[in-house]
């Protein structure tokens, strides 16, 4: 890393830390209030590994907020129809206010269904149509934990993000979609960038507002950064660095030394979308009681 990196590095572990101790406040007074404890259930069909560390952190933490965490690990060879039966037993169980499918799912089901099967108002990772077209068009609506965590982080660091220029990379329906919502939303002038987009640099250039939402290990240049830039690194790439296994993020962290602030990876993005789906399980559970007191923030 070069000396004149001056950079602030924010610290979303610090961020989501603080945010997990005010939502563990938040529970305790629903249960006061309510007599209810608030819960979230987590369904996981197969093996693969990265998805069950995610769903094992999901747990620890509901639990650690003093939530309800209900997890369903399903085989591998799960029937869609099975899976309906599951979700549809979920949606009418009161003691449920949160449903999340971790994806990716086994190739065999069909992902939109499943996510469309899950009652919207209990759609902790906002992925269902509803919520989406919620977010669209300005009304009430569970937001992506992932942005959600990343517009957070922009108001702290930058308040008001009105007429400031934010580009996105990437244009999946889990992180750069929504994210472009969320900023529109804030007012910003946004562009999106995807594979297909003719110069990506030059676009990035532009940003007052950066988020890198791709998967490729350190794409974005310390010359794609215009100066005084804020950067949110959403990428995990996993890479062998000398020999030793290591995570990245989709910037190249060291030569972003010009922006006026970056996300870190790790320690950035990540820990912000686990916090921010306690805080949706909780807005959920609000919503389902007629309550109507914000989440903390
Ligand atoms: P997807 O693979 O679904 O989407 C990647 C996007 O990047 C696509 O829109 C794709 O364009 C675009 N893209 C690919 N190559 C280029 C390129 N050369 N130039 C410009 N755009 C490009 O990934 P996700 O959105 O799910 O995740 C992105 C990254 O964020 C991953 O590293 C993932 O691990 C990480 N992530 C981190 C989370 C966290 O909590 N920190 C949560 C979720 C994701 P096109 O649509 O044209 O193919």
């Amino acid at each position: 890393m070069n000396t004149l990196f001056q950079a602030e590095r924010i610290d979303g572990k610090g961020f989501a830390t603080r945010l997990v101790e005010r939502l563990a406040d938040d529970v305790s007074m629903l249960k006061t209030k309510t007599g209810l404890t608030p819960g979230l259930a987590v369904v996981l069909v197969g093996e693969d590994p990265a998805s069950g560390v995610y769903v094992g952190a999901k747990h620890r933490q509901t639990q650690a907020v003093g939530m309800e965490s209900y997890v369903h690990r399903l085989p591998a060879q799960t029937s869609q129809e099975a899976l309906m039966t599951l979700l549809g037993q979920l949606n009418a169980d009161p003691a449920v206010n949160g449903i999340l499918v971790q994806l990716p799912l086994p190739a065999h089901l069909d992902t939109h269904s499943v996510i469309n099967a899950i009652d919207p108002n209990k759609d902790v990772d906002g992925f269902h149509i509803l919520n989406a077209g919620r977010l669209a068009t300005g009304q009430d609506a569970l937001v992506p934990c992932t942005p959600l965590g990343c517009l957070m982080m922009l108001k702290d660091r930058l308040g008001d993000l009105s007429g400031l220029n934010a580009v996105v990379v990437g244009k999946s329906n889990i992180v750069g979609k929504p994210m472009a919502q969320l900023l529109l939303a804030e007012n910003c002038t946004v562009s999106i960038a995807h594979s297909k987009t003719r110069n990506v640099p030059e676009l990035c250039r532009t940003a007052d507002i950066l988020v890198v939402a791709v998967g490729r290990p350190e794409m974005v240049k310390g010359d794609w950064i215009k100066p005084g830039a804020v950067v949110i690194d959403v990428g995990i790439n996993r890479v062998q660095r000398e020999g030793q296994p290591g995570i990245v993020g989709d910037v190249a962290f060291a030569e972003a030394g010009h922006a006026a602030a970056i996300t870190p990876v790790p320690g950035g993005v990540g820990p912000m979308t686990i916090a921010c789906l306690l805080a949706n399980t909780l807005t959920a559970f609000r919503r389902q009681h007629n309550l109507n007191t914000p989440t903390a923030r």
